[in-house]
């Protein structure tokens, strides 16, 4: 059988790694880590840094396409991939998403086309730049400090309030390059997944609202009435033009934060992830086709399915904390109790070591009616002790 290859061997990997083989490829995953979700469930883990040749050519050797899980894989990985063979999404997609101020100008220079612009922002990454800030753009305090790169789960940012929080800030950060947002009062944030293909098909699923604790994704709504229906279909258009514009092919997630309510709600744009998303992962059990589906169809040249979805759905993410008692020594959650409500399913990672923020599962909650959804995922947040 033809092999996929893919960078990274978090569990976005080994979601991939899953659809992939139900199609019957063989798989193949560069991964340093010797117990890595997706390299413990592929037919091939090349145990070796992201950059090292040797491991890199053994990758291209094997498969017939390459695709990444993590976003900061290194551009001269993908290029060096690219050289003989299919790499999807390619290297200038996943450099504008590893980098918040190429992000940023992107999302600006596409704002006509996709009717959605970002948060108001300044680039600081020299001396000078600090200064002009702090002398000029009193309008971004308060505001959030974020490197522009290497940051997710909402690492390598600092809320500041004043110009010498901001200074310290920065200072603090080792002066490394930067992005200074405006802090915006959000009354709801949601994300759009797109799928396109090397022949420029493109599919989409709806917007799905998401709810985020200490900057960590931890509930995402997935049914109809979840957002004011316009912001969802604008929402979703723009993650579409975005993946167009960028002629990106593979699996694209677009964040957006909602601001004001009611008819003075908008939309704000916040960033993209060049891969499948945590906000996706109720695609699993609650859609035809999953977000991991759909990556190995673009990876692959076979044809996206039209998502649709069979069941509202709630997901909740397992952070380490649900194997953690009140005094931080390890234990086992009650799954029994869990999996005895109905519509309850169960992923976890294959990840031995629970920390606090370390993203170990999670539960997609589905049902007939949003109601019953609703009323599971409380319950189900009580035995776990999960925000909701
Ligand atoms: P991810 O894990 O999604 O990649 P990240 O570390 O790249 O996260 P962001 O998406 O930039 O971080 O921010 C994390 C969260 O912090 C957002 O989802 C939002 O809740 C909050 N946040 C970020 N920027 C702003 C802002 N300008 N105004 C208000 N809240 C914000
Ligand atoms: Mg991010
Ligand atoms: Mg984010």
């Amino acid at each position: 059988p033809a092999t996929l290859g893919v960078l990274g061997g978090g569990q976005l990997g080994r979601m991939f790694v899953h659809a992939a083989q139900r199609l019957g490829y063989f798989t193949a995953v560069l991964e340093p880590d010797a117990q890595s979700p997706a390299g413990l469930v592929s037919h091939h883990h090349i145990q070796t840094d992201y950059n090292d040749p040797a491991g890199l050519a053994q990758l291209a050797r094997l498969c017939q396409a390459i695709t990444t899980e993590f976003e900061n894989v290194p551009a001269q990985a993908l290029q060096m991939l690219a050289r003989t063979r299919p790499v999807a999404p390619g290297a200038a997609g996943v450099g504008i998403a590893q980098n918040r101020i190429e992000e940023k100008a992107h999302f600006t220079a596409c704002a006509n086309l996709s009717g959605v612009t970002c948060a108001p922002y300044a680039v600081i990454e020299t001396p000078a730049q600090l200064q002009a800030v702090l002398d000029d753009r009193a309008d971004l305090l308060p505001g959030i400090l974020k490197t522009a790169r290497l940051g997710y789960d909402g690492k390598g940012q600092v809320r500041v309030r004043t110009a010498a929080e901001l200074a310290a800030a920065w200072a603090e950060m080792g002066s490394v390059a930067c992005v200074l947002e405006k802090l915006l009062p959000l009354t709801a944030e949601c994300s759009v997944l797109v799928a396109r293909g090397w022949d420029g098909q493109v599919v989409s699923f709806a917007a799905q609202r998401n709810v985020h604790v200490d900057g960590i994704l931890a509930v995402t709504h997935a049914y109809e009435g979840n957002m004011p229906p316009a912001l969802a279909t604008r929402a979703r258009a723009a993650a579409v033009s975005l993946a167009q514009h960028l002629d990106y092919v593979g699996v694209l997630c677009v964040e957006f934060f909602v601001v004001g309510e009611g008819e003075h709600a908008d939309l704000i744009i916040n960033e993209m992830a060049p891969r499948p998303h945590n906000s996706g992962h109720y695609t699993l059990d609650a859609c035809n086709v999953s977000q991991f589906d759909l990556q190995v169809h673009t990876l692959a040249g076979l044809p996206l399915p039209e998502p649709r979805q069979h069941s509202p759905a709630i997901m909740l993410n397992l952070l380490g904390e649900v194997w953690l008692d009140a005094s931080g020594q390890p234990r086992e959650p009650d799954w029994a109790s869990v999996l005895r409500l109905p519509g309850t399913h169960l992923h976890l990672y294959g990840k031995a070591q629970a920390r606090a923020g370390r993203k170990m599962g999670h539960l997609t909650i589905t049902g007939p009616d949003v109601a019953s959804v609703q009323t599971v995922a409380r319950q189900v947040a009580g035995l776990l002790g999960l925000p909701f």
